[in-house]
């Protein structure tokens, strides 16, 4: 029998259709390889294993075989709200915690027909780059279990590319799903802000935080997008109208579109790897008569500083509401403000602490000005910046990261080098622009490359085109097979 697990949504749908296999055999082929390989990789802090197999067969039972994600299995990154199971951010201050409700997110997913097969490692609250943060797990990049699988939506991209679940969701504030989607050789896609609602999504920093999909083919993420995308009553910020028909609207030839590249990429401190990568698809591009125009792109250096005072800002109010009160961790004391003290002393680790007091100190009324003030004014720049290029242009093609997957301990005593591996993610996130990293090519040392395109708001059609014709040119998943033997133990 095939093995289920290396098939795409499309290829695991005509095996369903045709009767070659049942929602239990491809459910049931998931949790078995997560029961082999997942002991290395560590991408999951929970399996649903019998509810998961229990919802397959009720799907068999209904039959309403032509939905979207008929008995595709799905990884949801632990900030994503599962009702009745535990949504941890991978935090301590959150161990217990069980919502009573599902994000939107996951509501549409079962709609879809999709199943929920576990809840996938991160950096605390997604904050990080390496999922290192997490306060249960370290997980492990599966091309080179030495090596991060970047962050913060590590575990969910690990997953995918491990062939442990064929979509997993991530979060996206300042580049976590594009970040490991390059470093684990799989696709990541953020749409538009607004795009995908954030009702159920943990907040970090509320005006940057999108969900989007994980999968390892571009026409994968097309089809998660349109199941997950839409307007949603409950967050204010979704935008109106039905979402775009983006599994559709993503095929076609690329002749119309006007890509750009960045005038500065000569000057940018790029890994040979990832300048090989970006070079070749911008060679690939002009084979195919597209002619790539050169644009001033916003600073990157002003934008990951400003991302870094406006996301600890938000984030130090967000998560003022863990106090031992309301859900999650209480330390019991003497006082109630020595309760505080401690539930959020012991709950939260040293990096989510180290955002707190950054984001309370540049929103201090001594300072407000020339912090949160200051990076508010750099923010419009951007967007107004990124707004010219849109007049003239599609998409935006760059590196998704400066590098492949460090090794693992290599950045995490240093946040600033941490920080500078979301240089080339953050603008997106702070124009609300759509961005997907797609795999491009591999390093010296056998790790992927991701490439970025950035489209303008609403380009979500054009972006995910575009992807497709990039995939199809540098065929990162016919020329570059993941060796599995470190995953199953062996050689
Ligand atoms: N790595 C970035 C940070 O640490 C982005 C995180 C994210 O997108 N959630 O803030």
């Amino acid at each position: 029998m095939i093995d289920l697990t290396e098939l795409s949504i499309q290829g695991l749908q005509e095996e369903l259709a045709s009767d070659r296999a049942r929602p239990t055999d491809v459910v049931g082929s998931y949790l078995e390889k997560i029961e082999r390989r997942d002991g290395a990789v560590k991408a999951f802090l929970e399996v649903f294993g019998s509810e998961a197999m229990e919802r397959a067969a009720a799907l068999e039972k209904e039959g309403r075989r032509d939905r979207p994600l008929y008995g595709v299995p799905v990884a949801v990154k632990d900030n994503i709200c599962t009702r009745g199971f535990p949504t941890t951010c991978a935090s301590r201050i959150l161990e217990n915690y069980r919502p009573p409700y599902n994000a939107t997110v996951v509501e549409r997913l079962l709609d879809a027909g999709a199943v929920v097969i576990g809840k996938t490692n991160l950096d605390e609250f997604a904050m990080g780059s390496s999922t290192e943060n997490s306060a249960y797990a370290v997980t492990r990049n599966p091309w080179n279990l030495e090596c991060a699988p970047g962050g913060s939506s590590g575990g969910s991209a690990a997953a995918v590319a491990a062939r442990l679940a064929p979509v997993a969701l991530g979060s996206d504030t300042g580049g976590s799903i594009r970040q490991p989607a390059a470093f684990c050789g799989v696709v990541g896609l953020k749409g538009t802000y607004g795009r995908v609602s954030r009702y159920g999504l943990v907040a970090f920093a509320s005006s940057l935080d999108q969900i989007g999909p994980i999968t390892r083919t571009v026409e994968d993420c097309a089809a998660v997008m349109e199941a997950i995308a839409g307007h949603d009553p409950h967050d204010a910020t979704s935008i109106p109208g039905p979402p775009p028909a983006l599994a559709r609207e993503s095929v076609g030839d690329i002749s119309d579109l006007r890509v750009a590249m960045p005038s500065r990429l000569g000057e940018w401190d790029l890994e040979s790897s990832v300048r090989e990568a970006t070079e070749g698809a911008f060679e690939a591009l002009r084979e195919a008569d597209i002619r790539p125009e050169t644009v001033d792109l916003p600073d990157v250096d002003a934008s990951i500083a400003c991302y870094y005072v406006l996301a600890n800002a938000e984030a130090s109010s967000n998560l003022a509401r863990y106090d031992g009160v309301k859900y999650g961790l209480r330390v019991p004391s003497d006082s109630l403000g020595a309760m505080y003290e401690r539930t959020r002393g012991i709950g939260f680790g040293e990096e989510v602490k180290r955002r707190i007091l950054l984001g309370t100190y540049v929103l201090s009324s001594g300072y407000y000005e020339a912090y949160y003030a200051k990076a508010q004014q750099v923010k419009a720049k951007i967007c107004d910046e990124f707004a010219r290029i849109f007049e003239l242009h599609d998409l935006i093609l760059l590196p998704t990261a400066p590098t492949p997957a460090f090794r693992i301990g290599e950045k995490v005593d240093d946040p600033i080098a941490m920080y500078l591996s979301d240089i080339f993610t953050t603008p997106a996130n702070i124009a609300g622009l759509p961005a997907i990293s797609i795999p491009a090519g591999i390093s010296g040392e056998g790790l992927p490359v991701g490439l970025q395109l950035i489209a303008g708001a609403g380009g979500e059609a054009a972006l995910l085109r575009g992807a497709r014709f990039l995939e199809r040119v540098l065929r990162f998943n016919e020329r570059f097979a993941l060796d599995a033997g470190p995953l199953e133990g062996g050689a």
